[in-house]
């Protein structure tokens, strides 16, 4: 029979869920499994008698004989083999064969996420409010465990899913019930032709949908705007500025969304349960009951009334200054794996901070790039400048990690500063 799928290069995530109806292969090797032995619980993209191949180099096949190739979103598109090929077969990623693979699940929606900044956020908003409101929720596609691995949820079920434009450049037929854009601002530039290719690739998600699903799109910049006005022109636009009545958007009662930033986050996720028909009190108590995402500006704990915030997953200046916005008279511990000299992005908020703790490789050039702007303690560790800060503050006050860096010169990575911060304040006496 004719092979359905190859995967190669495929994530982890993809492969596992593939060899569950194929089978993993080793360099070079070729085989399969038919499908009526597989024993998945996740649905199965094939379609009745067809079969995955899991391939360590199909550039070494005609692939105009097979009906897909799935690649991880790692894989980029705009400069890697597989490009020369992309017109004879389909180049696709997990989050399309679980777009193909919706016929056979019960009734359910599907959430998609999108934007530059705020996707995690956004997406683990809305799946916490969805399960607040008693929806059977599952979180997925860049966040999370993938998509493909999970249960298949009940009737009446909530599939969040987080979309990269990577994820999205691998998507072809995925009819978000409800399509979240929150943003667009210049990224992962190398992968595309242009900022215009770029947000190209976000409008995709849009024009998956089918007409009458709800799409939400922020305006705060303009290439979002664009996109905006392309869907009202296309007339099947939700009304863009709308909110769930009778929400309360005093974001001094939702906890783990304060700063600017989280207003944007939290309006596109009442949008969005709103749209799902989710009523205003569950929202507002979603909202409000939201613990936040780990390492993204984390209150991990108040001693003697002074807040420490891990802020962990912000590597570089842009995201450490919407943080140093969300609190005011902030000690900010600050340092690590630089990846760049220029700490402008911060400054907005740098009248927000009493003093500043640098630590790791970029210690001696934050020091100097701060130092007229604030006090500047050359802490050094992680842990000293735990220590430091604690001494310094003041009831009220805030301890903030937002490191503005990378962490690989003193930590396996992020998560892992982020732990070794909250055992810091946890060992302070
Ligand atoms: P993503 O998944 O898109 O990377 P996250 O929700 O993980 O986004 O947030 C990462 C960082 O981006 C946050 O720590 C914050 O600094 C910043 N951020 C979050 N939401 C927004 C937003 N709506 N606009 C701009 N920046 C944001």
């Amino acid at each position: 029979s004719r092979a359905s799928v190859v995967a190669w290069d495929a994530n982890e995530d993809a492969r596992e869920a593939l060899s569950l109806w194929g089978e993993g292969l080793g360099e070079g090797a070729v085989s399969h499994r038919d499908q009526s032995s597989r024993t998945s619980p996740s649905p199965n993209p094939l379609p009745e008698g067809e079969r995955a191949l899991v391939l360590a180099d199909p550039l070494a096949l005609d692939l105009t004989s097979f009906a897909g190739v799935v690649v991880s979103p790692g894989v980029p598109l705009n400069r890697h083999p597989i490009a020369a090929h992309a017109g004879d077969v389909p180049v696709i990623g997990d989050i399309e064969l679980f777009a193909q693979a919706r016929a056979e699940l019960p009734a359910h929606r599907i959430v998609g996420i999108t934007g530059t900044n705020g996707k995690s956020t956004t997406t683990a908003l809305i799946a916490h409010i969805c399960e607040t409101a008693g929806l059977p929720t599952r979180l997925g596609g860049n966040i999370g465990l993938p998509i493909l691995g999970q249960d298949r949820l009940p009737e009446g079920g909530v599939y969040v899913l987080e979309l990269s434009s990577y994820q999205i450049d691998l998507t072809r037929s995925l009819d978000c019930d409800v399509a979240v854009l929150l943003n667009i601002t210049p990224d992962h530039l190398d992968r595309y032709d242009g900022f215009e290719g770029y947000a190209a690739s976000k409008a995709r998600l849009f024009a998956m949908q089918s007409a009458g699903h709800a799409a939400i799109v922020g305006i705060s910049d303009e290439a979002s705007a664009v996109i905006a006005r392309q869907i009202a022109r296309s007339g099947r636009a939700e009304d863009l500025t709308k909110i769930a009545p009778g929400v309360c958007l005093d974001q001094s009662r939702w906890p783990a969304l304060q700063g600017p930033h989280n207003a944007q986050n939290a309006l596109a996720a009442i949008a969005a349960c709103e749209a799902l028909g989710i009523d205003a009190t569950a929202i507002d108590r979603g909202l409000q009951s939201f613990p936040g995402l780990p390492h993204r500006m984390e209150r991990v704990a108040t001693r003697g009334g002074v807040l420490y915030v891990n802020d962990s997953k912000a590597t570089n200046p842009t995201s450490t200054a919407p943080a140093l916005a969300a609190f005011d008279r902030i000690h900010w511990i600050v340092g690590g794996q630089a990846k760049t000299d220029d700490l402008d992005a911060c400054r907005p908020g740098f009248g927000n901070v009493v003093q500043a703790y640098v630590i790791g490789e970029a210690a001696p050039m934050f020091a100097r790039l701060l130092e007229l702007d604030m006090p500047v303690s050359q802490s050094g560790t992680l842990d000293q400048a735990v220590r430091d800060a604690a001494a310094n503050a003041q009831a009220g006050e805030t301890v903030l990690l937002s490191p503005a860096c990378a962490s690989f010169d003193q930590f396996r990575d992020y998560e892992d500063r982020g732990a070794r911060f909250r055992a810091a304040v946890e060992a302070l006496p």
